[in-house]
């Protein structure tokens, strides 16, 4: 028989099985506790008998002489009290003398069965005969009776004196007590199983709010929070940690979103200036010379076309880890002059002056294209945005505790305003003001890349109109020096489509 899935569902669900711990952990107590004051209340109830019954056999020598042979009540009979007492006295009860010849033996006594004489005569032969015994005794119904039996002296005569209480009322309350309490168990447990699903769900409440939003979310629908209860609970603490990842989630898809369209943008403009320009060559050209016109622009724009694909191609790689750094300790000032050098031709065609200050010590372990690329595109910013005229001043040095390598390109360009310093290592970031056609804005979210794969830091300091620092540190290796690769090799520059 196939059972209905919600059914199935439910049984295998965390509020069934906590509803069936609580309920299997419930019984087991009621259970052991029952049992324990079952067994409590006997203990108690046999220990008041053992003394009512020791009561009873001093009292009977408080009524009783042996004379002549001969067991002798004494009492008064006119009073009812003291005559129901001992008639009460006499119900089971066994005297005999020394010799174990009975004086006065009950009927009730009689039916548990008369000790043989042999023993009874061996009880005054003992040490402490003065010390009683009990024993539990039943008669041929099977009634239980408590028997307090020892050797009493009237002067210099002893006698042997048993008398016993029945039991069955001892019997009767832990009975009655288990009947009570067991009936009542099944009712608790199904109480408490009711209790126990109402708590369940109430507790479980917000982890089934969590799986709701959850099967809501969408890439388009980020922006789902599940409050939470203030309890400041485990399951306040899940609803945080998923509303905190909902945070990343959302900044994550936002930033891919921009990207794509930022991407698309920055294609789109090259695009369109390629088919205007063939469309112009189509209709109007007439000369040899007007087409060839239009190609060269054409291919200028598929230049621009290409390098951002290159770059975007480069950054997609640096960000899913496919970009893998082979860093090796070197001479950080031979790469930095190398790449000065390259820029020195575009800098003094800018009519800037580019100066170069390494320290000959600085040893890094980096990867030697992608800081290449960083100092390139460090410097093809400087010469981008500083005027002629300017200056550019490029350092390479120790920082104060010799743990660091600084790099610092320094110019006295048009600078940054403070609004956009925030924002010019982000994908596609251009200054608005700044001159479009220099750049593609993501020169700085490269560089930025470059420095955290190395383990280091980037800042900048920019006053609008008088110039701007980057200061880059790079922790300095620690490796044999004389395992140093110095590279001659030119580096390709990211920026060489400007
Ligand atoms: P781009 O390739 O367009 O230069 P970047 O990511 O390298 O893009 O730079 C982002 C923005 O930061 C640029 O649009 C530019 O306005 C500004 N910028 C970067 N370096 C400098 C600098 N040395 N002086 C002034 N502005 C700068």
């Amino acid at each position: 028989m196939q059972l209905p899935p919600k059914l199935v569902s439910a049984v295998r669900g965390l509020r069934f099985r906590l509803t069936i711990s609580y309920f299997a952990i419930f019984a087991l107590l009621l259970i052991v506790i029952g049992l324990y004051f079952r067994a409590n209340l006997k203990e108690t109830l046999d220990y008041r008998m053992r003394e009512i019954v020791e009561e009873e056999w001093a009292a009977v020598r408080g009524y009783l002489r042996i004379e002549n042979g001969h067991a002798v009540w004494y009492f008064d009979p006119k009073d009812p009290e003291e005559s129901s007492f001992v008639e009460k006295l006499r119900r089971i009860i066994l005297v005999t003398d020394a010799s174990g010849q009975v004086l006065e033996a009950s009927n009730g006594y009689r039916a548990l069965g008369l000790e043989e004489r042999k023993i009874l005569q061996s009880r005054f032969s003992m040490a402490s005969a003065s010390s009683r015994e009990f024993v539990v005794r039943s008669n041929s119904k099977g009634d239980r009776v408590l028997v307090c039996a020892g050797v009493a002296r009237q002067a210099k005569l002893q006698y042997y004196l048993a008398i016993g209480h029945s039991l069955a009322d001892n019997a009767l309350i832990p009975d009655r007590f288990t009947w009570d309490y067991f009936t009542a168990v099944p009712l608790m447990l199904i109480l408490t199983g009711l209790i126990g699903w109402l708590i369940a769900g109430r507790a479980l409440s917000p982890v089934n709010d969590v799986a709701r939003a959850a099967q809501r979310m969408s890439g388009s629908n980020l922006s789902i929070r599940i409050p939470t209860r203030g309890s400041g609970d485990e399951l306040d603490n899940l609803i945080e940690t998923f509303n905190r990842m909902m945070d990343r989630l959302k900044v994550n898809f936002d930033q891919m979103r921009q990207f794509s369209t930022d991407a698309s943008h920055e294609l789109r403009t090259p695009l369109t200036a390629i088919r205007g320009q063939l469309e112009v060559a189509l209709f109007t050209a007439t000369t040899a010379d007007e087409f060839k016109d239009a190609v060269v622009n054409s291919l200028q724009d598929v230049e621009q076309l290409s390098n951002i694909v290159r770059a975007l191609l480069m950054l997609s790689h640096a960000e899913t880890g496919q970009l893998v750094l082979q860093k090796s300790p070197m001479l950080l000032a031979n790469v930095v002059e190398d790449i000065a050098d390259q820029f020195q031709i575009p800098a003094e065609e800018a009519k800037v002056q580019l100066t170069v200050s390494a320290d000959k010590e600085v040893i890094v372990a980096v990867d030697r294209v992608q800081i290449g690329r960083l100092i390139s595109n460090l410097l093809s910013n400087a010469v981008k945005y500083t005027p002629p005229g300017g200056k550019i001043q490029t350092i390479l040095r120790f920082s104060p505790n010799r743990q660091w390598a600084e790099f610092i390109v320094e110019d006295t360009g048009q600078g940054i305003a403070e609004l956009h310093l925030p924002h010019i290592f982000e994908r596609f970031y251009k200054v608005p003001d700044a001159n479009p056609e220099k750049g593609l804005g993501l020169g700085l979210s490269f560089v930025a890349w470059i420095v955290k794969a190395h383990g280091g830091t980037i800042k900048v300091k920019s006053d609008f109109g008088v110039g701007t620092r980057f200061e880059v540190t790079l922790p300095i290796a620690i490796e044999n020096p004389t395992a140093i690769v110095v590279e001659k090799k030119r580096v390709k520059t990211l920026k060489n489509h400007s």
